[in-house]
């Protein structure tokens, strides 16, 4: 594994494959009030690209010729939250998606434990630390720690999609998660808009 960090936007001409694992990093997980301090992405090749967001400037031209690009899948573990972060600070609405939460609970039936640690526990045989998950992300200077951290959030989601599609075929539920992923979009604009706690679905 490597990681390469960045500050406030991936460097001129960096150009990286079809298939994105994305996550994010925040003050917290209340979308009103907590911001976007940390972008990592990782196209599958062991290395972890970190954007890091010390202040509030999301101008970030290259970061975010690359997140809107419709020819990349993204892959991420609960992508609503972070398709709700990145729209509201960066304005792009993520697309295609994969899921790799929502593969597992389509797929998983067995069990109510869908984190990315139990995942990649039991599917890939690996043991994440999860140490670092409560940090201060807007510090200045991140520290080797809060970087590994960031790292392993992505670099094994392109592995768990490997897994998953092969239960979601053995299932028979590709075209439900396909459906359930192209809705994500919509799930975190109802969570940036008041809905957040609604299941608009339900009879109540
Ligand atoms: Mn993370």
């Amino acid at each position: 594994m490597s990681i390469h960090y960045y500050r406030d936007d991936l460097p001129d001409g960096l150009e990286l494959g079809p298939v994105l694992a994305i996550d994010t990093e925040t003050q917290g997980l209340n979308l009103q009030r907590d911001r976007l301090c940390v972008i990592q992405l990782s196209d599958g090749d062991g290395i972890c690209h970190v954007v890091h967001f010390p202040t509030a400037d999301y101008a970030a031209p290259n970061l975010k010729r690359l997140l809107a690009d419709p020819e990349t899948l993204k892959i991420l573990q609960y992508a609503r939250f972070d398709v709700a972060v990145i729209k509201r600070h960066l304005g792009i609405v993520l697309s295609p998606l994969y899921c790799t939460k929502i593969a597992s609970k389509l797929v998983r039936t067995y069990t109510d434990r869908h984190g990315l640690g139990v995942l990649c526990r039991e599917l890939l045989g690996v043991d994440l630390s999860k140490q670092q998950q409560s940090s201060d992300w807007a510090a200045a200077d991140l520290t080797e720690a809060q970087l590994t951290y960031a790292a392993h959030d992505v670099l094994y989601l392109h592995r768990l999609k490997e897994k998953l599609d092969a239960m979601l075929e053995r299932e028979g539920r590709v075209a439900l998660a396909q459906a359930c992923f192209d809705f994500i979009p919509t799930r975190a604009e109802l969570d940036l808009h008041g809905w957040g706690d609604v299941d608009i679905f339900s009879h109540a």
